[in-house]
């Protein structure tokens, strides 16, 4: 089977402002892919060109091998959307906010009743099913709606900022949910959002998206290599810290030098934890820490979304020591 999503060069202009620049994306079945970016960045410009609700400027876009602005109904079948915040009847239980989905779909009455009561079981409300919708939680609204988007049992999942605004119990449910549906169903799923911490463990890959431009697609640990090609390291060491900076300093490899509240923090070329521990103890400073710090998702969230050295290239910064006072 091909791809369920495929654009190339897909450009969408309002005016003077580029919403989503020349985007190449592709998006196999059972894949979770993260489109992380912060608001306005192109997402949900993004998101409608697939579902056809906009039409794009330029670029081929293609949502289960069809192109959504000539065969809309179809794509619409095939795509199950939870936009960011989904409107639901509140006088209605849950199930019937669900049935009524499913006539919208056309799905065959006599499989109605078990594909609803499917869908609850799937997103853990089968207990709540009869429960008029307003009196849910956010994060049970957001699991109706999840549920919603599943009736029509769809190959693709598009989720706009599923977790915005919901308890850290109820972000672990959808984000499991979501998982689940790829894993178990093979459903390929679109989720955005600005939350990297927050996806990171269930994205199978993640496209950082920045001003419209897609400038990094990969694995998180692909990302981190990409960005930060330093290793960054953690010392303490006993004795004057005149002395510890000026020895750091002088050791081959090391590119800047910061004083954090607890440590050194040190940017080097190659992990350079022998070459410090002898350094330092040579000068009569003896280490009391020494420790390489794992991938920084921040610093990388950080990085891309201020634009600084986006290209990873490489470039050496210029080498500069700080020390707070
Ligand atoms: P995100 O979903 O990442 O927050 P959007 O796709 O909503 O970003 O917006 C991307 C850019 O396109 C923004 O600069 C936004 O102001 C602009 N934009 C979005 N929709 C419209 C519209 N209908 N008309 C004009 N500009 C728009």
């Amino acid at each position: 089977m091909g791809p369920v999503i495929a654009t190339h060069g897909l450009t969408k202009r309002y005016g003077d402002t580029t919403a989503v620049s020349d985007l190449d994306l592709v998006i196999q079945p059972g894949e979770v892919f993260g489109l992380l970016g912060p608001n306005g960045a192109g997402k949900t410009t993004t998101i409608l060109m697939l579902l056809g609700l906009t039409e794009p400027t330029a670029g081929d876009v293609e949502v289960v091998g069809l192109d959504p602005r000539r065969h809309p109904l179809a794509v619409k079948a095939a795509v199950g959307y939870l936009p960011d915040s989904v409107g639901f009847d509140d006088h209605l239980t849950g199930r019937q906010n669900l049935r009524y989905t499913a006539r919208l779909n056309r799905i065959d009455p006599g499989e109605i009743e078990g594909r609803v009561a499917d869908v609850l079981h799937v997103v853990g409300l089968t207990g709540a099913a009869d429960q008029p919708a307003g009196e849910y939680s956010r994060g049970m609204r957001q699991r109706l709606g999840m549920a919603d988007a599943l009736v029509k049992r769809p190959r693709v999942l598009i989720l706009d900022e599923p977790t915005v605004n919901i308890d850290p119990a109820g972000v672990e449910e959808i984000l499991s949910l979501v998982r689940r549906l790829a894993d178990e169903e093979g459903v390929a799923i679109l989720l955005s959002s600005h939350l990297l911490h927050q996806v990171q463990a269930i994205c199978d890959r993640i496209g950082i998206f920045v001003s419209g431009r897609m400038v990094a697609t990969g694995t998180i640990d692909e990302l981190a290599g990409r960005l930060d090609d330093r290793v960054i390291l953690e010392v303490d060491a006993a004795g004057p810290p005149d002395a510890v900076l000026r020895t750091l300093e002088a050791i081959d490899g090391v590119r800047s030098i910061t004083r954090t509240d607890d440590h050194w923090r040190i940017a080097a070329t190659a992990d350079l934890r022998t070459a410090i521990a002898d350094r330092l103890h040579d000068a009569g400073c003896s280490v009391t820490h020494l420790r390489r710090a794992s991938a920084e998702l921040d610093a990388i969230y950080r990085r891309y979304f201020t634009g600084e050295d986006v290209t990873g290239s490489g470039d050496a910064p210029a080498r500069r020591s700080e020390v707070a006072s």
